[in-house]
């Protein structure tokens, strides 16, 4: 019974994918006694965003995105459904929100703290852009319901210029923009609408993509297919009224429908902490994962600094590290440092159209080489957002 109570508390916060495959993984390592694994979430629902990209055109079943998160884990994972309004690290607690929004709110104890907190978009970082948001005029498919909105408004599309349009670096899958662009074109010409809509992708680098090689993949697609690249435009306001994007190099385009990015932010928990840098991203250790400066405190996925895709997979990756130097602290054995270390390792597909994709595989040393399009890659893709809900979130893989 002594064990059990003095037994160490390690507390995430987030039930996404790097939160819940982290707690999975330590509910296997860890024997019961040896730490209380403790998981807060705000909403209790875990989402499947990977699959938002392909409501708009009618190609998910929303019902097929969304999970209970405790459905999901272990268990012997104390699941909190609330949000995290605090965190002090001097006394190493955790202040949690009453989820009725009418008690008191509730104290936590931790001894390790893992941030999974994610990123949240800022629409409101773009002047204009919640205007045209609310208006119609302009669509995201960063939320659920963004995505759903959007389908409506282009099954409502008859003709005219379709802006798709990046709000800020970093966001969430990077080419998710550049596969928007590449399905919706593949879709207008289903419709019958091609011809009578014009299609412009706008980038604010210098290319079509950050990475070099996936640039030079996408760049000729773009032209192939008609549809205008637009390189170094970065958005900074939009004129819902007449319609207009403006850009920092001074640029000005009429749009009929945009569809933007928004900008991101780190969670605000993240920002709140007193520990992330201006844009809400936690300075995190590029191998151990560690908060820079905070002993025992981790940070993997959306809400770290690190120079990778903010994507599902690279938390995924990134909770085995976590996982793996949680349970040497606890046991007090060395960290291997095989599991122990991150690499940068992102592996992600790349939709293309047409029932094609590509495969974006690179780490901190080895860019990507994305083999040629193909029906392969897609149909690996529409397989993986199948079978997730089976091999990710418990960490089968
Ligand atoms: C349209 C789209 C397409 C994508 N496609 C891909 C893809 O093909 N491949 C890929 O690898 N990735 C893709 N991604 C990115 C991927 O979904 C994210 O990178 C991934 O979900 C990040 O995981 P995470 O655990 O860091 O954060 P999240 O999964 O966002 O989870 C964060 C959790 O923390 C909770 N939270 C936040 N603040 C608090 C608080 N204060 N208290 C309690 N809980 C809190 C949130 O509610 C949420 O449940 C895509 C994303 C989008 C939007």
């Amino acid at each position: 019974m002594a064990n059990v109570i003095q037994r160490p508390t390690i507390a995430i916060v987030g039930g996404g994918v790097g939160g819940t495959v982290l707690a999975n993984l330590l509910a296997r390592q860890l024997d019961e006694d040896e730490a209380r694994l403790v998981l807060i979430d705000q909403s209790g629902h875990h989402l499947y965003q990977p699959g938002w990209l392909y409501l708009p055109f009618n190609g998910q079943d929303p019902e097929h995105l969304e999970r209970s998160e405790r459905s999901l884990l272990r268990h012997r994972i104390d699941l909190y459904v609330s949000r995290v309004e605090q965190v002090d690290v001097e006394t190493r607690s955790l202040r949690l929100a009453d989820p009725t929004g009418v008690g008191p709110t509730e104290r936590l104890h931790y001894d390790y703290l893992v941030f999974a907190s994610g990123a949240r978009i800022a629409p409101e970082e773009v002047p204009g852009l919640p205007e045209a948001l609310a208006q119609g005029s302009a669509h995201q498919f960063y939320t659920q319901e963004g995505a759903e909105r959007l389908r409506q408004a282009l099954h409502a599309f008859h003709d005219g210029h379709i802006a798709v349009a990046i709000g800020g670096i970093p966001y969430k899958c990077p080419p998710a923009p550049l596969e928007f662009t590449f399905l919706l074109e593949a879709y207008l010409r289903k419709r019958g609408l091609r011809e009578r809509t014009k299609l412009t992708y706008y980038s604010p680098l210098p290319r079509a993509f950050t990475i070099e090689s996936v640039s030079e993949l996408a760049a000729p697609l773009l032209a192939e297919r008609g549809i205008e690249s637009r390189i170094f435009f970065n958005v900074t306001e939009i004129d819902h009224q007449k319609r207009l994007l403006r850009s920092l190099e001074g640029e000005e385009d009429r749009y009929d429908l945009l569809v933007i990015v928004p900008p991101h932010r780190g969670a605000l928990i993240a920002e709140q902490s007193g520990l992330a840098d201006a844009q809400g991203w936690l300075p995190t250790d590029r191998a151990t994962l560690e908060v820079k400066g905070q002993e025992g405190i981790f940070a993997l996925g959306d809400v770290t600094d690190l120079p990778v895709s903010k994507s599902g997979s690279a938390a995924h990756f990134e909770a085995a590290v976590v996982a793996e130097r949680l349970s040497a602290a606890i046991r007090m054995r060395t960290v291997n440092p095989r599991e122990g270390c991150y690499d940068g390792r992102v592996m992600c597909f790349m939709e293309t159209g047409y029932a094609q994709a590509t495969r974006i595989e690179f780490d901190y040393e080895h860019p990507p080489v994305p083999p040629k399009p193909g029906w392969f890659y897609h149909l690996e893709k529409m397989l993986f957002n199948k079978a997730y809900w089976y091999l990710v979130p418990p960490a089968r893989v």
